[in-house]
């Protein structure tokens, strides 16, 4: 039995009170969740602040994205360990918006991961084909690859403790999800080619869908027998959304 997990990946939004404030209204309704993980992902400035808000409630803390590197002169960069060192669980890593508006390559990814992995992280690591990709029947083909290349960097023992998102990149932020059949047949597809290397590990990883969960589609999205639940952009940002989402897991 995989426990379904939802966090919610606030990107580039929110306050020191906004934060305060959604968290708040997380953790009240946190104890009748049951049977479920829950993350959010805030911006680095306001991970303090958060991961001491939520100590002991049963509330998971992560970064929206880490470091390639461990330490050294790579201006603005924040490390895995210093996301671990500051309470963080979870770290995303190559979700879209980084692969397409930072360069992040398939490679790049794989060593986010390492890394992750290595500071006791754990990551959650976005995959997803474009729409042109999609169109072009390519969509296998693509996420198999972005796959295969954290298998290559971290071996598929390490799948143990890495979640996997699947998010079509033209259904994150459109309003347009996949629908359940083309999200479930793509999840089928990741558990299959990391059943290759290892049927159990392929059994008890988690793969979230992400891109447009809204109130109203995230029931039919987590009841598909491979989604494990759910990675959130624009309804994580407001409680009673999110909320609702969760219960949906
Ligand atoms: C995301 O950014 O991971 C995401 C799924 O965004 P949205 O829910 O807004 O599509």
């Amino acid at each position: 039995m995989r426990t379904p997990i939802v966090i919610g990946n606030w990107k580039l939004n929110g306050t020191r009170a906004m934060a305060d404030r959604l968290v708040a209204d997380i953790e009240a309704v946190r104890p009748e969740l049951k049977d479920i993980d829950i993350g959010v992902c805030p911006p680095f400035v306001y991970i303090p602040q958060v991961v001491a808000q939520v100590a002991g409630a049963g509330l998971g803390v992560g970064a929206q994205s880490c470091a390639e590197y461990d330490t050294g002169a790579y201006t603005g960069e924040v490390s895995a360990e210093m996301i671990r060192d500051v309470g963080c669980q979870y770290v995303l890593v190559g979700h879209s918006e980084r692969r397409t508006l930072f360069g992040e390559t398939n490679e790049v990814v794989g060593r986010k991961t390492q890394k992750a992995l290595a500071a006791g992280l754990t990551p959650v690591v976005c995959v997803g084909e474009t729409l042109e990709e999609r169109q072009a029947g390519k969509m296998n083909a693509v996420v198999g690859a972005q796959i295969e290349a954290v298998v290559a960097a971290v071996g598929i023992q390490a799948f143990e403790r890495v979640i996997v998102a699947y998010e079509p990149v033209w259904a994150i932020g459109t309003g347009q999800t996949a629908s359940p059949e083309q999200a479930q047949a793509m999840h089928a597809s990741i558990r299959a080619q990391l059943a290759a290397y290892s049927p159990a590990i392929a059994e008890s990883v988690r793969i979230q869908y992400g891109g447009s969960i809204k109130p109203g589609n995230a029931a039919i999205l987590f009841a598909q027998p491979d989604i494990d639940g759910g990675l959130i952009g624009g309804a994580s940002l407001t409680a009673e959304d999110f909320l609702v989402i969760c219960r949906a897991a």
